[in-house]
């Protein structure tokens, strides 16, 4: 996430009624989202999305199990594209980043590519020790929380974050609440804190060409302050870019909108949808997405052979 700001709908829609007739980031419960997969197609669909790419953090089980054999079928006319979403970590302090993270969404990925699944389940592995090492330092530290944690949580990918931590925190007593438990225990710097591990944007790129998909930089809305960032990324294959996010106003979509056009990036955008700040037709009704945009994803995913929509079948030119 970036700016808090969420931008109006556009084209004068009533309150609560969405245009965008694409959304190419949105989370389910198979990284930190509130919905099951299928109950996020269903709102998505119903309000009047008919290409989606769901794009957990790490994970593209939604997308196997949406599309498995003995699912319920696809409703009628929806284009579902394998992605996910990769919080990619630099070892560049100098470039100075939130968390030192830049996030990046890979669209119409092959699900079934064996690499790929090696590369995002390793960071769903580096996740899991990041949790641990947290617990154990947190131990040490004097605030054991092993008794408040909920069961099978180290199954969990999900759980497997500082919010569950916090939530802890709060229930051993070590914290008044959430807000203070980032503030004094888990947060940058605290005594809890361990640094995220993982692949670093370079990597993340690679690993989600190599699997045939789109790699676009997410939610960075700094982009047009920071060309010679996004340019070093380019070189290590990025080729789309987020200009469209829900929390973007008119203002900073249209600079993202000029960063792609000069640079040559394929724009995308997207809910980033979690599902605990509002129903879904809420964040659909504040994404504006132009047909424009969402032709040009179409015909980027043409030429991805993998990029299936459901049963088999192949995305197919506008
Ligand atoms: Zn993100
Ligand atoms: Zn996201």
């Amino acid at each position: 996430m970036g700016t808090q700001r969420h931008a109006p709908a556009s084209s004068g829609a009533a309150p609560g009624v969405g245009t965008a007739a694409a959304d190419l980031h949105c989370h389910t419960r198979r990284s930190d989202g509130m919905l099951e997969p299928v109950d996020l197609v269903a709102a998505a669909y119903a309000a009047g999305v008919r290409l989606l790419a769901i794009a957990d953090h790490d994970n593209l089980a939604a997308y196997r199990e949406l599309t498995a054999h003995g699912a319920s079928p696809l409703p009628d006319g929806l284009e579902l594209v394998p992605a996910v979403e990769i919080n990619s970590v630099s070892r560049d302090r100098s470039l100075d980043l939130p968390e030192g993270e830049l996030h990046i969404v890979g669209i119409g990925v092959d699900p079934y590519d064996e690499a790929f699944e090696e590369a995002i389940a390793g960071q769903r592995n580096g996740r899991r020790h990041r949790f641990a090492a947290s617990v154990v330092r947190l131990r040490e530290a004097g605030y054991a929380i092993d008794a408040f944690l909920p069961p099978d949580v180290m199954e969990s990918d999900d759980a497997l974050g500082r919010p569950t931590l916090a939530r802890a925190l709060v229930a051993a007593g070590h914290a008044f609440n959430v807000q203070d438990a980032f503030d004094r225990l888990v947060g940058a710097g605290c005594p809890g804190y361990v640094p995220r591990v993982g692949l670093d944007p370079a990597g993340a790129i690679r690993a989600i060409r190599a699997a045939g998909g789109l790699a676009s930089l997410a939610h960075f809305p700094q982009a047009a302050e920071r060309m010679d960032l996004v340019r070093g990324l380019i070189a290590a294959g990025l080729n789309g870019l987020e200009t469209h996010h829900r929390s973007f106003d008119a203002d900073t979509r249209a600079r993202m909108h000029s960063v792609a056009v000069s640079l040559g990036l394929t724009e995308t955008g997207g809910t980033d949808f979690h599902g605990d700040t509002g129903p879904y037709a809420e964040s659909h009704a504040a994404l504006v997405m132009p047909a424009d945009l969402v032709e040009g994803v179409r015909r980027e995913l043409v030429g991805r052979p993998r990029a299936t929509g459901h049963a088999g079948s192949t995305i197919t030119a506008p």
